[in-house]
């Protein structure tokens, strides 16, 4: 159990699945840290800072850490991205900031910017502690007040800037466990939800109220949210998994992917009940990588995800799909699901299509887990918040105001499914904007200080 800067517990059940995973990417020593941080070569019009969502200046932050001050390293982090903990262990660094390091094109290993960030940061949140000297004190109060709804990466980020400001920042989550995807969702070999409970105690420390177990849309009304304050700030995520629709679906050994992370992540004593040896995983993004790998890593001995176009066609990226690879997971190339065939109650196999030879094939297994993403969420919004075709939430590029001129929106439910550091751009950039909206230039803003 971790406890929240106001005494409020949040309470986490265990033991869980979840604890028994070994970290991917373990932490920087300081003496690895402080190597690491000396082979940045400080590039001028740096590309690993035009390849990051949020802008962090990493050559400065690095620098920062090669001359020993940590306490600014971690200051220019969180400046530009609030949610610097989780980002550092949860970003694809590969396909971000460390695949834009020259390094990659002088034949040499690149710097390894997300370990770095970690190391920073949680030395920083030590120094922090043990000197009972904050990183940021927040301004004098601005009498304004802002409701999030969600309690992801998107309003904890926006909500500790604004509250950072002098404005009262509450967010509501109509879940038991604030923030999100991240302590729902990341693959536990990457971020582990304990952490992610200490990073939103850390946020809660600059004056961000959290209340869970409160369902906007229905009591309150986003409506009365918009008569109360000055400004709403939806970072509602995505909803449930969605489902292929396969007759045989529905009943025991078929599973959700973002429910099965979750009961793997979060439910005291789940177990992967004995006998289930052979899972398919449909589907051809992330989340299915992240599952696949996640049972292969529990013990399943036959994990393979079956794809309904080829491998170079996978919304996956390439790195997520080999490290799978390294724990036996395999993949099965254009082949459609059509029905899941069940012995009595349980899952025998998963007739598919073959679409090459146009032949249908049983392929046996003892679970089945759709990983072809999740449903919008829509309901409980108000008419003039405008969505568009894909039924994410239409915003301004640049200040994430939505079409009602006292809301702004951030995360997936604006993008249909990003990363951690895109919903944390978007946290900044609203409130940063709602700060403008009412005379005041924020802070914290590049440029200010
Ligand atoms: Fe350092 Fe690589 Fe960024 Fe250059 S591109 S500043 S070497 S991390």
């Amino acid at each position: 159990m971790t406890r929240s800067a106001r005494g409020v517990p949040h309470s986490l059940p265990g033991p869980r699945l979840e604890s028994t995973f070994a970290d991917a990417k373990p932490p920087l020593s300081d003496s690895e840290a402080l190597i690491e941080a000396n082979r940045c070569l400080y590039c001028h019009d740096a590309p690993c800072i035009n390849a990051c969502p949020t802008g962090i200046d990493i050559p400065s932050f690095i620098r920062k850490i090669a001359t020993g001050n940590l306490r600014g390293s971690a200051r220019t982090i969180f400046e530009t991205n609030m949610m610097g903990i989780s980002t550092a262990r949860v970003c694809p660094v590969e396909e971000l900031c460390v695949g834009a390091c020259v390094y990659n094109h002088l034949n040499d290993k690149p710097i390894q910017i997300g370990r770095l960030q970690r190391y920073a940061t949680a030395k920083a949140l030590e120094l922090e502690e043990s000197s009972s000297r904050p990183l940021f004190t927040p301004a004098e109060d601005r009498k304004r007040k802002v409701a999030l709804v969600g309690a992801g990466p998107a309003s904890l980020a926006c909500a500790s800037y604004l509250a950072l400001e002098g404005v009262a920042a509450i967010i509501f989550d109509k879940g038991d466990l604030p923030g999100g995807l991240n302590t729902t969702g990341v693959a536990p070999y990457k971020y582990q939800t304990e952490d992610a409970l200490q990073e939103i105690e850390w946020i809660e420390s600059h004056g961000v109220e959290i209340r869970t177990g409160v369902a906007v849309g229905e009591d309150p009304t986003l409506d009365a949210l918009i008569e109360e304050y000055d400004a709403v700030f939806l970072g509602l995520g995505l909803g449930a998994d969605r489902m292929v629709g396969l007759p045989g679906e529905d009943g025991p050994g078929v599973w959700g992917a973002t429910d099965l992370i979750r009961e793997i992540k979060n439910r005291a004593d789940f177990t992967i009940p004995p006998g289930v040896d052979t899972v398919l995983v449909i589907g051809g993004g992330n989340t299915a990588i992240d599952i696949a790998r996640e049972l292969a890593m529990l013990g399943a001995s036959e994990v393979t995800i079956v794809y309904r176009r080829t491998e170079a066609e996978m919304p996956a990226y390439a790195h997520e799909l080999a490290g799978a690879r390294r724990y036996g997971v395999r993949l099965r190339e254009r082949l459609k699901p059509e029905e899941i065939i069940r012995n009595g109650e349980s899952v025998k196999a998963l007739r598919v299509t073959d679409l090459d030879s146009r032949r249908e094939v049983e392929l046996p297994c003892d679970w089945v887990v759709s990983a072809i993403g999740q449903e919008k969420i829509t309901s409980g919004l108000v008419p003039e918040v405008q969505l568009d075709d894909r039924g994410c939430i239409v915003v301004d590029s640049q200040t994430r105001q939505t079409t009602h001129p006292k809301v702004y929106a951030g995360g997936d439910c604006i993008n249909g499914g990003k990363e951690v550091v895109d919903a944390a751009a978007d946290g900044r950039e609203a409130a940063f904007a709602m700060l403008r909206s009412w005379g005041h230039e924020p802070a914290l803003a590049p440029g200010q200080g």
